[in-house]
């Protein structure tokens, strides 16, 4: 076992330490070799751990995509910091399940610490009740589910009891730039992606607080800190304010964004998140924690620990198990790579880490601008959304920037405009990087023609 786990130890460290010298993508050959190699039909015949290791490495690595080195700036998605990755590891030979208090008081009582930790750094309302779920997706489920029995317990329905049929209608409101994975968790909560009241949003993506409808009935507002395009934050303050004393749940999606209130540089937009009565936001992304892990912050406990709780005469509840807060019974102990993340980093550590990133992506946008470029968003986070002119000319030059695999961005269309996103999240991310990135950015533009043949 010894040699077994220090073998895996020592193939990861060789892998991360050569991870910023391959390309970005990994090569359609090395996907095509891969393939080959471990996907062909199950086995009959056991095969040795230490040969298991070796063919998953061997064939696995290279078909990787690099995101956990420092020039991948596609979709949201952080590395992984070294306490954390090495932190995993351990979690893995511990292999606790904390789910309960009783089957791991050791993990119980991280997530305990996390959590106090994560809504002081955060500035959210002492008492302020958390669950550890593997993303934002679930984190919005979760915080939409604890809205759904608040709004409607206030109503004399129980939803968990009684279900959804002949319950007082719900109405649902969302910016129109929501992103798409909170209007799969509405879907999964039987409230209906296309129910949703759509309010109007500005040029950055921000809800219009004027536009949104009066409100009647039980009524769960979500809200956005951090466009997932632009880095825009929904003014959460100002609407909380509106919506005092009308009843209506609200929820922020702040799965990358919310972490801009743990720097003082940043913490002006996320004003008012404490008003929320829950919020989302993953632990995976800017904070860099390895997959999967996502934090849900509800307000008033009682919520969601009535949106959440199962019980049953084995399972003896004690302390405060985790499961009481999350959709999931059995997972492993998510608060160990977190509480790691938080100690190596310290307060002062996340705060450099949202800073650096920003300014990075700041130094992006001013030079891609300075070299013609369109940048489309006001730059306030760690988001860049550039146009190389054309809808044509802007797919061509990201195609070949993520061939190019020097780093790699992706495409998307904002307010109907094809752009290039640039998201910086890693740690990883240094002052050479962005200058490689820049230069390989510029490269391929510069070959790249205004129109194709
Ligand atoms: C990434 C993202 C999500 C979904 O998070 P997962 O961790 O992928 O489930 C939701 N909202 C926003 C704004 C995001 O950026």
């Amino acid at each position: 076992m010894n040699e077994l786990l220090l073998d895996a130890a020592r193939r990861g460290a060789r892998y991360l330490d050569t991870v910023n010298d391959r390309s970005v993508a990994p090569h359609p050959d090395a996907i095509a070799v891969a393939r080959a190699a471990l996907a062909g039909p199950m086995p009959e015949e056991p095969l040795a751990p230490e040969t298991v290791l070796a063919d998953l490495d061997r064939w696995g690595s290279p078909a990787t995509v690099a995101t956990t080195g420092g020039r991948y700036f596609g979709f949201v998605i952080g590395g992984s910091l070294p306490a954390t990755a090495a932190a995993s590891v351990l979690a893995a030979a511990w292999d606790q399940n904390a789910g309960m208090e009783s089957s791991s008081p050791l993990g119980a009582e991280l997530e305990r610490t996390c959590a106090r930790w994560l809504v002081s750094l955060l500035g959210l309302q002492e008492g302020t009740e958390v669950g550890l779920v593997t993303g934002a997706t679930m984190a919005n489920f979760t915080g939409v589910a604890a809205g759904r029995h608040a709004v409607l317990a206030a109503h004399g329905w129980d939803v968990e009891a009684q279900g959804l049929f002949g319950a007082p209608p719900i109405t649902l409101v969302v910016g129109d730039e929501v992103h798409v994975s909170l209007l799969k968790a509405v879907s999964m909560l039987g409230l209906g992606r296309d129910r949703v009241i759509r309010v109007p949003v500005d040029g950055q993506g921000r809800i219009r607080p004027e536009a949104l409808p009066d409100i009647a009935g039980p009524t769960i507002v979500c809200l956005q800190a951090g466009n997932v395009n632009t880095g825009a934050f929904d003014p959460v303050g100002e609407i909380c304010a509106r919506l005092q004393g009308t009843g209506a749940w609200v929820h922020v999606d702040g799965a990358f964004g919310l972490w801009a209130a743990a720097s003082p540089h940043t913490r002006h937009l996320a004003e008012g998140i404490a008003l929320a009565d829950s919020l989302g936001t993953d632990a995976h992304k800017w904070l860099n924690v390895p997959y999967d892990s996502g934090v849900v912050f509800v307000r008033e406990s009682r919520h969601l620990v009535a949106s959440m709780s199962a019980t049953a005469s084995y399972l003896v509840a004690g302390g405060r198990d985790p499961d009481l807060f999350t959709p999931e019974m059995s997972r492993r102990a998510r608060g160990v790579e977190l509480w790691a993340a938080l100690v190596s980093l310290g307060r002062r550590g996340v705060a450099d880490l949202v800073d650096r990133t920003c300014a990075h992506a700041r130094r992006m946008a001013v030079a891609l601008a300075a070299a013609g470029c369109e940048i489309l968003n006001d730059v306030v986070l760690n988001q860049v959304l550039v146009s190389f002119g054309s809808p044509g000319r802007t797919r061509r030059v990201i195609a070949g920037i993520q061939q190019d695999g020097t780093c790699w961005c992706g495409g998307t269309t904002w307010q109907g405009r094809v752009a290039m996103r640039i998201s910086v999240s890693s740690w990883a991310t240094s002052d050479a990087d962005v200058d490689r990135s820049l230069a390989a950015i510029l490269r391929v533009a510069a070959a790249t023609p205004a129109e194709a043949g």
